[in-house]
């Protein structure tokens, strides 16, 4: 899309761009609220995604043959145990499993790292394993590590290339002191800024130093192709609600070793081979993280979101995504008193999600400033991220704006001029 030299356009104006896949609400559900037209979640993506279209009629389809999965003979107790597994295969062709990794339905992201960070193992003298983070991520990759296994927290710098060579400095030191990290845990996009640290150098660096690596592909998987077998990460996790599926269900995806080895995730039924009261027996990976009844329908959709992403040209994806989030860094940060946050000044392809500030206001008050005059809905707060807020001198939380597949031009256009108003004119 060439936002430049597209007739009828005000220079960098995208109000031309369409979705490039049709998500519910948008049209049908909630179009106008007190006369004005509603972007629903479009602006809002990185939050959670409104489900796509196709989604949603699989839901419907599918809904009707609810049955006992893995626990029953009866007709539909088998077309819904086939169609969860279908749907487990699915989910992991999405990312590019390979044949030997496992993929667990878990309820999301957060549910995806609890459960692995159950699973390192422990170090030679039968201390915790050791984990190694950035001050960057979402507590959703900080947290498990902290509470459950020995984790290092490393400041992110101003560069990735600073960045990795502090990654790479601690995990050297650790193996030369015979005490090395099990894992490093990086997000493949930051829900800050989009950005991210080039993953090829992570994971060289990584298993050089004899290091697993995790991916938090929350922000990430639904909007670049990734691939475990082609990038050579050993897990990613992700959530079926950021990837145009409903809640309730996400996945982790990796190697084997760990999840047939690891503390089950939850105790009960279907995880176990042999229940004895002195003396039970656990299954292997999935099943054996996956205790009581399955999510089939979350499932199902979360695969029915992974084929229709699937069927998109790569190409297309992003050159809608990234023409989108370039229109909004650009607009945005022309607007008087406008500043757009950074982790890292030399990211390459941030996937489309904004944050800002506005001098002198309260983030809370522009994001209810937005819902309330225009309709808009957008994130604010510390997303998630307080040490990375605060480090980066946003203690009081900023306002984040993010695009998807659904989101038109036009949405980010409404965004920008309302934003301009606001500053023009005050709440
Ligand atoms: N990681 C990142 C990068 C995220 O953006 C989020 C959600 O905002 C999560 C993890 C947690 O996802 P969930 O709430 O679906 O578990």
């Amino acid at each position: 899309i060439d936002t430049a030299t597209c007739p009828g356009t005000v220079a960098g104006d995208v109000s031309h761009v369409a979705p490039v896949l049709t998500v519910v609400g948008s049209d049908t559900l909630v179009p106008l609220v007190d006369g004005r037209r509603v972007t629903y979640a479009n602006l809002d993506v990185a939050a959670s995604a409104p489900a796509l279209r196709t989604v949603a009629d699989r839901v419907a389809e599918v809904l009707p043959l609810y049955a006992s999965v893995h626990r029953g003979a009866g007709y539909l107790s088998q077309v819904s145990t086939a169609l969860y597994e279908a749907s487990r295969r699915t989910i992991g062709d999405f990312v590019g499993a390979r044949p030997d990794d496992v993929t667990v339905v878990t309820r999301n992201t957060t549910d995806s790292t609890n459960l692995l960070a159950g699973c390192v193992p422990a170090a030679a003298d039968g201390r915790p394993g050791r984990v190694l983070v950035l001050d960057a991520e979402h507590h959703a990759n900080l947290l498990p590590w902290q509470r459950t296994t020995r984790a290092t927290v490393v400041e992110a710098q101003p560069t990735t290339t600073a960045t990795l060579a502090l990654l790479a400095d601690a995990l050297r030191t650790a193996a030369d002191a015979d005490d090395p990290f099990a894992l490093l845990t990086v997000t493949g996009a930051s829900n800050v800024t989009g950005e991210s640290l080039p993953l090829d150098a992570v994971v060289a660096l990584a298993h050089d130093h004899g290091a697993r690596v995790l991916v938090d592909g929350a922000q990430l998987v639904p909007h670049r192709r990734f691939s475990l077998a082609g990038s050579g990460v050993d897990y990613v996790a992700f959530s079926g609600h950021k990837t145009y599926a409903p809640y309730g269900a996400g996945a982790l995806v990796g190697r084997r070793d760990w999840l047939d080895a690891g503390t089950p995730y939850l105790a009960g039924g279907g995880a176990v081979r042999n229940v004895a009261l002195d003396a039970t027996t656990w299954q292997t990976a999935p099943a054996r993280h996956e205790a009581g009844s399955p999510n089939v329908l979350g499932a199902v959709a979360l695969a029915s979101a992974c084929d229709a992403l699937a069927a998109v040209d790569p190409a297309a994806l992003h050159a809608h995504e990234d023409a989108l989030r370039r229109r909004l860094v650009d607009g945005l940060s022309a607007v008087p008193g406008v500043r757009v946050v950074q982790v890292w000044e030399d990211a390459v392809d941030p996937v489309g999600v904004v944050t800002f500030s506005v001098d002198d206001h309260d983030p809370g008050l522009v994001a209810a400033y937005l819902a309330a005059e225009h309709g808009i809905g957008v994130r604010d707060g510390r997303f998630c991220a307080h040490p990375l807020l605060r480090r980066l001198g946003y203690s009081a939380g900023a306002v984040r704006a993010s695009v998807g597949v659904g989101t038109s031009g036009e949405e980010v256009e409404r965004l920008l001029t309302a934003l301009e108003q606001f500053v023009t004119d005050g709440p």
